[in-house]
């Protein structure tokens, strides 16, 4: 901890292990500081991974710091409190003490925000999901309850329907039908109920439905949420990253390799990207590493010219 790094990633996630993995590979010299929470923390098992369909997320991570450890790399459990640029790269306090590295890496993921309806945030990653691509396939055929969060929620049972023929779109009091959209919804048997959710209901710990106001009770197997995503990013805001406004949100922006406007930090995967699943963030993750080397060694470069000057 107490060396200087050629670089220290913060957040060891799918997307910090990744970029951690190709810079280790490469020789460079790296921390990986980790508050050891990811977002799918909550979920039993991880699907759409290839190679690794079903297995459940913690593993994942394990057998990633494993194979960076191989490689002399170091994986800490450690909170970033805060960071400062210096004239030779980077000053990164943490709950384990201050590290020093010529290059940034941030990656430490997102909130989701839930609805506050009771019953809800206990059954998150079981009963309350929000990925179809994640988690469609193991309800298929079940009834599916769509909580809405206002506009692009009809759409969104909509993508829904393709996993199983029995949706019910819960408006939950908010304008998330139109009248065009009421009518695609009403073709393909998608049922729309105008009435906010008071509570998730559970029995024997399996989500069995959502109470209305009104008492009414839709007998559900699964409720697809919208969380509202919410970046982790106060290291990088802290360093001079600033957000941009974008279609989920207000985040910061980066390039294709995951360079920020400050130099020599980047950051990857849902920190920046919050519709990135683990292999969109794995890809993002070992893109930046790569580039993270490479311009270290443009750095080398500099410095061995200016020796030889
Ligand atoms: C319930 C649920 C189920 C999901 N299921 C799937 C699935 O089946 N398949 C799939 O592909 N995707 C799934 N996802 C999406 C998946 O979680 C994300 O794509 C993935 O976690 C993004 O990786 P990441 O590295 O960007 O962030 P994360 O995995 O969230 O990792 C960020 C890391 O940074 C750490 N961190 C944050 N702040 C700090 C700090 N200040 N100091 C130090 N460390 C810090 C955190 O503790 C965490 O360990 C699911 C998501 C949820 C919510």
């Amino acid at each position: 901890m107490d060396e200087s790094w050629d670089v220290v990633v913060v957040g060891g996630g799918s997307a910090g292990l990744s970029a951690a993995l190709m810079l280790v590979r490469a020789r460079r010299r790296v921390v990986v500081l980790d508050g050891a929470a990811p977002r799918n923390r909550f979920a039993p098992h991880m699907h759409a991974v290839l190679g690794h369909d079903g297995l459940p997320p913690t593993e994942l991570l394990a057998k990633g710091r494993a194979e960076i450890e191989s490689y002399g790399g170091v994986v800490v459990r450690a909170d970033v409190r805060g960071a400062r640029r210096t004239d030779e790269g980077f000053v990164v306090d943490t709950s384990a003490g201050r590290v020093v590295g010529r290059r940034v890496l941030v990656a430490t993921g997102l909130r989701d925000e839930l609805p506050d309806i009771p019953g809800l945030a206990e059954q998150w990653g079981r009963g309350v999901v929000s990925c179809p691509y994640c988690d469609g396939y193991e309800v298929r055929d079940r009834r599916i309850g769509v909580l809405a969060a206002g506009p692009g929620s009809a759409a969104r049972a909509q993508l829904i329907r393709q996993w199983s023929s029995s949706v019910v779109l819960l408006t939950h009091g908010t304008d998330a039908a139109d009248v065009d959209e009421r009518a695609g919804l009403e073709a393909r048997g998608i049922q729309v109920v105008d009435a906010p959710v008071v509570r998730v209901l559970t029995a024997d710990g399996r989500l069995v439905g959502a109470e209305l106001a009104d008492g009414t009770v839709v007998d559900l197997d699964v409720v697809f949420a919208m969380p509202r995503p919410v970046p982790n990013d106060e290291v990088l805001r802290q360093l001079g990253a600033q957000r941009t406004e974008s279609a989920h949100g207000a985040f910061v922006a980066v390039d294709e390799q995951g360079l920020t406007a400050v130099p020599g930090m980047w950051a990857a995967g849902n920190v920046v990207a919050p519709r990135a699943n683990v292999p969109v963030a794995m890809g993002a993750g070992a893109g930046a590493g790569g580039a993270i080397n490479y311009d270290l060694v443009l750095e080398d470069v500099r410095v061995a010219l200016a020796a030889t000057a």
